[in-house]
């Protein structure tokens, strides 16, 4: 479903991505894990186009992804929740669901889709026009699902959604992964908690200096064997 061939990135003159391939399979979850400074999210801004792309290849679906504005991606039925959360503080928790339902192609559902987004998060409903900034950690996570959901997206690329999170927050999330999982969406997974990300993947992509170093099916992961790579350098 999302195919990257050969991917080459950076920020102006620095690159930081390398020959970079990974491929995501529909309705699966793929894990990409590895140090700080291993390039994780720099692939991630790269497929979402909020990078540009000095050589290789992105495709969705058989079509070329790179070149299309960032924009343009809920529609295509992709979409980012990226790290930190980037909640709007000073809005509401419904006002800020409703920004994920920007386009004129989504505006139309987005009370259907809101309603959908407060039935997986209840937490949210009860809030609902509450300051988004007064929310907990874990609260302003499940917002920023729930904002990247009003999209109905086939593909969610989530960038470091425990970062910061309680232990026991954090067991939440990870049913919430497998419950958007069985819906049936392909997910993209950056993660610092490698043993739970492994134990909810499909597949698993371990980077290192810009580089995928280790690919493999979930089940096959020797985690003693990860680890050693993790560490190495
Ligand atoms: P982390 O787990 O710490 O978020 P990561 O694997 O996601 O790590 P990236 O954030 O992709 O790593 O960063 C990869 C490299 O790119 C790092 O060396 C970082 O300093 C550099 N980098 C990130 N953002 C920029 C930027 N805007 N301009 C220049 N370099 C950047």
């Amino acid at each position: 479903m999302i195919e990257v061939q050969g991917l080459r990135a950076g920020y102006g003159a620095i690159n930081i991505l390398w020959d970079v391939s990974i491929s995501v399979r529909p309705g699966e979850l793929t894990t990409i894990i590895g140090p700080n400074g291993a390039g994780k999210t720099t692939l991630l801004r790269a497929i979402m186009g909020l990078l540009p792309v000095s050589q290789g290849t992105i495709q969705l679906n058989d079509k070329p992804l790179s070149g299309i504005p960032t924009w343009k991606m809920p529609d295509l039925g992709v979409v980012m929740i990226p790290e930190g959360r980037m909640v709007f503080k000073d809005m509401t928790i419904e006002e800020n669901l409703m920004l994920g339902a920007f386009t004129p192609k989504h505006r139309a559902g987005s009370r259907r889709q809101c309603d959908k987004a407060y039935d997986m998060f209840p937490r949210l409903r009860e809030r609902r026009n509450q300051r988004a900034g007064t929310l907990s950690g874990g609260e302003a996570q499940m917002l920023a699902m729930g904002r990247g959901l009003m999209a109905d997206p086939q593909v969610l690329i989530i960038d470091e959604p425990s970062l910061g999170l309680a232990p026991v927050v954090v067991n939440e999330l990870f049913q919430t992964l497998g419950r958007l999982k069985a819906e049936g969406r392909t997910i993209i997974l950056v993660e610092q908690s490698t043993h739970r990300a492994v134990g909810v993947a499909d597949h698993v992509y371990l980077m290192q200096g810009g580089k995928v170093v280790l690919s493999q099916r979930a089940a096959e992961v020797d985690m003693e064997q990860l680890h050693e790579l993790y560490f190495a350098h």
